[in-house]
């Protein structure tokens, strides 16, 4: 009989502002579908209070950071916001060779990248309705000082204005409808034949 071909894995770029409602959003998608494997970032970053090594990111200093660089650890990475974050490659090959869906959380430089080395990659970007109100949320979240939020709020401009190379672009109203329409995407994206 023949074999059938496995299902390849699904690579999900998910970038959004800082503020526009990302975490939320991940935290819903990843309880209401556990066959999604998060990919965790490496950063240069200090945790914030609540963060975890190796659940929120492995936190790690400039140096070690550099030297992963050079030895081609990275499937991608760039600087935001004054610190490094990057994916790792090893990590990523595994979960495609696994046949693993991923998702990656990463910025638009990285996902530029990613776009690049795995054109089957699925891009999608979430905005927040309004630009204001991403000013709110990110003082609301307190984590950051005034010169973070600005600097915050001017890398999400940017990023917006980069937001047409996506396949996708959700507006974050409301979290039940957003997250519907993102597992829709999904749901869309793995029924394609060709995967
Ligand atoms: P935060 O510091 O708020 O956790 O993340 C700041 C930004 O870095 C977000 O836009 C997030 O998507 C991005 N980021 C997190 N991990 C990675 C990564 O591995 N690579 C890239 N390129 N960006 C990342």
């Amino acid at each position: 009989m023949k074999k059938e071909r496995e299902a390849s894995a699904l690579i999900l770029i998910l970038s959004a502002p800082s503020g526009a409602g990302k975490t939320t959003l991940c935290q819903k998608l990843a309880e209401r579908n556990p066959h999604l494997y998060f990919s965790v970032s490496y950063t240069t970053r200090l945790p914030r209070p609540e963060e975890k090594d190796g659940h929120d990111y492995f936190f790690i200093s400039r140096e070690e950071f550099l030297k992963k660089i050079k030895g081609n650890f990275f499937a991608e990475w760039a600087e935001v916001h004054g610190a490094l974050y990057g994916t790792s490659g090893d990590s990523l090959n595994k979960a495609i060779k696994n046949s693993q869906d991923v998702v990656l959380n990463i910025d638009v430089q990285g996902a530029l990248q990613i776009k690049k080395k795995y054109p089957e990659a699925v891009s999608v970007f979430i905005v927040s309705p309004v630009f204001g109100d991403l000013k709110e949320r990110l003082k609301k979240r307190k984590t950051e000082t005034g010169e973070d939020i600005e600097k915050r709020l001017r890398h999400a401009k940017k990023e917006i204005a980069q937001s047409g190379q996506y396949d996708y672009k959700i507006t974050n109203r409301k979290l039940e409808e957003a997250l519907g329409e993102l597992e829709e995407k999904i749901t869309f994206e793995k029924s394609k034949p060709n995967r």
